[in-house]
């Protein structure tokens, strides 16, 4: 493809191959840092994506070069069509993955497989049942738990997001990193970052250094190793020397990864995000029941993406609410 054509490379040269389309607005948990304690305004329900017009929109993304779509939400599996929804889209060439907080997932074995689905990130953000329940609002530690190892069993390539909060679970960096020794699982500290109702504070991120700090601290010196990151990865990757699996960094906060970026997301209404950060976006779901072409609009969204976080390319930027705090809620974009 024409890179100078392509309607899904920016002013700055990124090709953008993954979306991520966001199934729903709702959730079975209520995680703190991803929605505000009363819960957001849900968009009725004709003003969501049905299953037909994820797959028109999915499609014409996979036309133009898209060569991965993750699932995300909300909670992607509490969306009744959601079998539906993965069956159609796995029709499409295209590498599928879901993200989810894996509450539901042990009905949905089946289906991930017939999916060809092999890639799946789960939520974690505790080992700690209590803790877990602080911070979800529900008490569903144990049933995520089994469900998390029911997909290592099943043998998915299974990634465990945790998002790091100081004073709250920053103490269990090394358990955490402790649970890779007998799993092959890749856990990922996840840098909390800030959106519309979640009381971010800059101090209440774990950085990519302090977690570092303290692995570097508790295992022996040349046993923490480097891993090489794949092209386009958010992650920094690390192991333990003869453990099964692996752990990372998200830092989007403090090392914004964003030269390299290659997402897309669709919000549940068919919004297109050009990046999590932003608080634009561009509606693609009204043209497109209207009968309009909605390459034009992709291509104008695409080419007006910021260069760095939404044009919040300071610390100083992001910490200010009349900018971070005017973006929808995590549960609402799909993160
Ligand atoms: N419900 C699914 C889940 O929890 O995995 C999918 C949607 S959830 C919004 C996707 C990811 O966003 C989760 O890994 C969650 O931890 C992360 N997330 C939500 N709010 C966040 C925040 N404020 N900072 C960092 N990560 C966040
Ligand atoms: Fe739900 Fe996932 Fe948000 Fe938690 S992080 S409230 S599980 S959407």
């Amino acid at each position: 493809m024409n890179r100078q054509e392509n309607i899904l490379t920016d002013s700055f040269g990124r090709e953008h191959t993954y979306l991520r389309i966001s199934l729903t607005e709702r959730c079975n948990l209520r995680c703190t840092y991803c929605m505000p304690a009363e819960g957001i305004q849900l968009s009725p329900k004709s003003h969501l994506m049905s299953f037909e017009e994820i797959y028109t929109i999915a499609k014409l993304f996979v036309d133009h070069g898209v060569t991965k779509i993750r699932l995300t939400g909300g909670e992607p599996l509490v969306r009744k069509d959601a079998a539906t929804i993965l069956e159609k889209l796995a029709s499409l060439p295209v590498e599928l993955a879901i993200t989810t907080n894996a509450v539901s997932v042990d009905r949905f074995v089946d289906t991930f497989k017939k999916c060809g689905i092999q890639n799946i990130n789960v939520s974690l953000d505790s080992l700690q049942p209590e803790k877990f329940k602080q911070v979800t609002r529900r008490d569903e530690f144990e049933r995520t738990y089994n469900n998390i190892l029911l997909l290592i069993k099943e043998g998915f390539n299974v990634k465990m997001n945790a998002v790091l909060m100081k004073g709250f679970n920053d103490n269990e960096v090394v358990d955490f990193v402790q649970f890779t020794k007998n799993h092959p699982v890749a856990v990922r500290f996840i840098e909390f970052m800030p959106f519309d109702g979640n009381a971010w504070k800059l101090d209440k991120t774990v950085s990519y250094q302090e977690i570092m700090q303290q692995v570097n601290f508790h295992f022996p010196e040349g046993k923490v190793i480097r891993l090489q990151d794949a092209p386009n990865d958010t992650s920094k990757n690390y192991k333990i020397e003869g453990y099964k699996g692996s752990f990372a960094v998200i830092s989007s906060v403090t090392n914004p990864f964003c030269d390299t970026c290659n997402r897309l997301r669709l919000t549940a209404n068919g919004q297109l995000k050009n990046c999590l950060f932003s608080a634009s976006e561009t509606d693609l779901l009204t043209p497109l029941r209207e009968g309009k072409s909605i390459e034009p609009i992709i291509k104008e969204a695409v080419h007006a993406k910021f260069k760095v976080r939404g044009g919040m390319d300071t610390l100083d930027k992001l910490q200010n609410p009349d900018l971070h705090g005017k973006n929808r809620s995590m549960i609402a974009i799909g993160g």
